[in-house]
Parts: C-alpha cells; structure tokens; sequence
C-alpha cells in the first residue's frame, strides 16, 4: 500500500522538479518512507509482542459486558469478545 504513496510521491516530485534534479529527492523520499513504515510497522508488532512476553502476568483482560476477569479470547462467563486491558 505505501509503495503507491512513494509513487505518487515520487510522480508530484518529477512534476515539480526537472528530472536529474529531482532523482536524489526522490531517492531520499523513499529512504524516509521505507524507514518510517518499517517504525510503524515495527510499533504495531510490538505492542502485542512485548505484553505477551512481558505483561501476560501483570496485564489482565476485562470483559466489557460484565467486568469479568479473565486471559481467554471470549468470556467464559457469558460468551463475550468485547474486553479491555487493566492491571
Ligand atoms: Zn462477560
């Protein structure tokens, strides 16, 4: 998906600037882009990485519907997906 945003990037630079010119600028826009999504992609990994090797003891799921405690995907109580994270 970002490959078509570096693209259209990329397009609007060689619009604007004549094209030995804007060759580098491009390059460099690529170079911010990759690093910047490898970032994001990277922080959107590590979230669930990191509470599953170190919060799976100290982070507890809390079902939405009737608050009650527990680590499973559904609610063993009364069947709901819907939880959220307190400690
Ligand atoms: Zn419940």
């Amino acid at each position: 998906m970002w490959i078509g945003i570096s693209l259209g990037i990329s397009l609007a630079i060689s619009l604007f600037v004549p094209f030995p010119y804007s060759l580098p600028i491009i390059m460099a826009v690529f170079i911010l882009l990759s690093f910047y999504m490898r970032k994001r992609a990277l922080r959107r990994m590590g979230i669930p990485g990191t509470t599953g090797m170190f919060g799976s003891s100290s982070l507890s799921y809390y079902c939405m519907t009737c608050g009650t405690k527990h680590n499973q995907a559904a609610c063993p109580k009364c069947g709901s997906k819907m939880k959220r994270v307190g400690s």
